[in-house]
């Protein structure tokens, strides 16, 4: 299978639309959403930032080395992220900046420069996760909704991990005949997901996390530890 480019999803998880091809991809293969989810959340990371998170001053190496990624990007910009994917060289060092950002920058005024303004994402609305055939766990959903559209946050505190398999998010109608693969959680972790631009989460009300083999299978497994449904 080709995997979607590294550097495009770079693109994407700073806000910008994925090409046709690449959100046909992202919608079959778990490899390529899970790497955009990273992505994502480092990059939601770098927006969450508050100056108070900034009490030292950038190391000088920092700078020399964002300085030579760009003196070898002759095409790339800091500030216009919008032009970013014309600007046809790695753009991963954006994210790597950002990643970067979180820990050493001071005063979030680069973190503000190459991500745009803080987004305070509105809550859109939250469900109680209830345990599913006395799987024993339970947990909150909530979407958000920023200006890069609706994020599902998803956590179920004490999963444990699975033997042989994984958890995956899954978002379906009331009566639950259609269901919609949203990502992975990862058990001690809150998942957040992006969810599609033009998927109508009123339509998809149930929040429900399943058991999933590393068998190929795109369908769920039928085994749920926890579900729940979000008043929207
Ligand atoms: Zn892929």
């Amino acid at each position: 299978m080709l995997h979607c480019d590294e550097d495009d999803l770079s693109v994407i998880s700073l806000g910008e639309p994925a090409t046709t091809a690449d959100e046909a991809h992202l919608r079959d293969c778990a490899r390529c959403r899970t790497r955009l989810e990273q992505l994502t959340a480092v990059v939601a990371s770098a927006r969450a930032l508050t100056d108070s998170d900034h009490p030292v001053a950038p190391p000088p190496a920092v700078w020399t080395a964002i300085a030579a990624e760009l003196a070898r990007d002759e095409r790339a910009t800091v500030t216009p992220i919008t032009s970013a994917r014309r600007s046809g060289r790695s753009r991963l060092w954006l994210v790597a900046a950002a990643a970067a950002a979180v820990g050493v920058l001071a005063g979030g005024t680069i973190a503000g420069g190459l991500l745009g303004d803080r987004d305070v994402p509105e809550l859109v609305a939250q469900a109680e996760l209830a345990p599913v055939d006395d799987s024993g766990y339970s947990g909150q959903a909530t979407i958000e909704r920023g200006s890069s559209g609706n994020v599902l946050n998803v956590s179920v505190p004490d999963l444990p991990l699975v033997a042989d398999g994984y958890y995956e998010v899954w978002m379906a109608t009331a009566d639950t005949s259609t269901m919609v693969a949203i990502g992975t959680l990862n058990p001690g972790h809150t998942g957040s997901f992006a969810l599609p631009d033009g998927m109508d989460v009123n339509a998809f009300p149930v929040v429900d996390v399943s058991v999933e083999h590393f068998d190929g299978n795109a369908e769920h497994s039928v085994t749920s530890v926890v579900r729940g449904q979000l008043p929207v």
